[in-house]
């Protein structure tokens, strides 16, 4: 397949670009780099041992992005591209509808015009909201009571996805409703590199350990938990890119969710022993209040995806800790020149 990467500069797409082509697949980058680097791209041609093709385009707009396709063929389309900060989302909310709802409506006009009919789209567990039973699975409510603008846009994707193969039945589109992303492919050439200071916790415990940050805020230590601190469903960003290639490759008309996950929690504390045995470094922590919005325990049922898409995660979180930190420590400053 030749397979379009919208966002695929990114952190994970990056990564399934990487995996793709690791299973004969074709790809081509669409980014307008508001959130990454060519530098990830051309570092993934370097991992694949061929150049990968890369657009420069702002999704949302139909024009440039119809102008910078032209000539291109792809018989498929992975859709990355959007904003993703969940507080950033609080404070910008047209700014995030706009842009994961307009990059979305432009790209499912460019694939009809174009009678373009797979598409997977990076849905979110957030869609589930606060979750009503453990671990969840994709019969579990979505779009209810969603607590910020980022998860209300990817449950109305969800949707605008779902009426537009009402009315157009070839589409086969499959949404990916991820976990927890952590880690790095393990050569250490590409990872996750967020602008700021990381909202997510790999991230900045990684930046602790190599010493950009002093130390790690803990967000509560009084949940419902084995430890009390909050239980999350941690999979290793490879597994993930895996299940893309098998989505694209189960693809069927309509619609179909699944959940990419472990089925198996982890702990605040627990990420941060696994990350201090996989690097060797000591990662001094606070405990300080809960952060809002917050939940205690989020961890997927990933049986479906196990059993149509004949895919199952295969690293564990001791495995996304020794990526993550060959990645900080050889990257400090991502992908910034060092
Ligand atoms: P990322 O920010 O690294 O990648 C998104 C990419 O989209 C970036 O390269 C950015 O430059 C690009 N982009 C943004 N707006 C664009 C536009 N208008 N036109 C073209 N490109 C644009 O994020 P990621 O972690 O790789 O996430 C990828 C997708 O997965 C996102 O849709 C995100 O919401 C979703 N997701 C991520 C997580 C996570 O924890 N990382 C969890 C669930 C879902
Ligand atoms: N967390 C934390 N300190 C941080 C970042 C996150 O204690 O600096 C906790 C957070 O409260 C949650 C878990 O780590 O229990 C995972 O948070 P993350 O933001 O990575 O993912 P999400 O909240 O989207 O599941």
């Amino acid at each position: 397949m030749r397979v379009l990467l919208t966002g695929g500069a990114g952190y994970i797409g990056s990564h399934t670009a990487l995996e793709l082509l690791g299973r004969g697949h074709q790809v081509v980058v669409l980014d307008d780099f508001s959130n990454s680097s060519p530098e990830a791209t051309r570092r993934v041609g370097e991992l694949a041992g061929q150049e990968v093709p890369l657009v420069r385009a702002d999704l949302t707009d139909p024009e440039a992005t119809r102008a910078a396709l032209e000539g291109i063929d792809f018989d498929a389309v992975v859709h990355f591209a959007g904003l993703k900060a969940v507080g950033e989302s609080v404070a910008q909310p047209t700014r995030y509808y706009r842009t994961n709802i307009d990059s979305t409506l432009v790209l499912l006009d460019l694939m009809r015009e174009r009678g373009v009919t797979k598409l997977v789209f990076s849905s979110s567990a957030t869609v589930y909201g606060d979750p009503r039973y453990v671990p969840q699975d994709e019969a579990h409510p979505v779009g209810q009571a969603l607590t910020n603008p980022y998860g209300w846009s990817k449950a109305m994707i969800e949707q605008i996805i779902t009426d537009t193969a009402t009315a157009w039945p070839e589409l086969e589109a499959v949404l990916l409703r991820y976990f927890n992303p952590v880690g790095a492919h393990p050569s250490g050439r590409i990872g996750e590199d967020p602008s700021g200071i990381p909202n997510n916790l790999m991230p900045f415990i990684a930046q602790v350990a190599v010493g950009k940050r002093a130390e790690l805020s803990v967000f509560g230590d009084h949940y419902d938990t084995p430890d009390g601190t909050g239980v999350r469903d941690y999979i290793h960003v490879m597994d993930l890119a895996a299940g893309h290639v098998a989505a694209l490759e189960h693809a069927a008309p309509g619609v179909t969710a699944y959940n990419l996950g472990s089925g198996t929690g982890s702990s605040v504390f627990d990420v941060i022993r696994a990350f201090e045995a996989a690097s060797g470094v000591a990662v001094p922590y606070a405990v300080v209040a809960p952060r809002p919005g917050d939940v205690a325990n989020v961890v997927a049922n990933p049986e479906k995806a196990n059993r149509e898409l004949n895919w199952a995660t295969t690293l564990t979180l001791e495995d996304a800790c020794r990526d993550s930190w060959a990645w900080q420590s050889q990257n400090p400053n991502g992908y910034a020149a060092n």
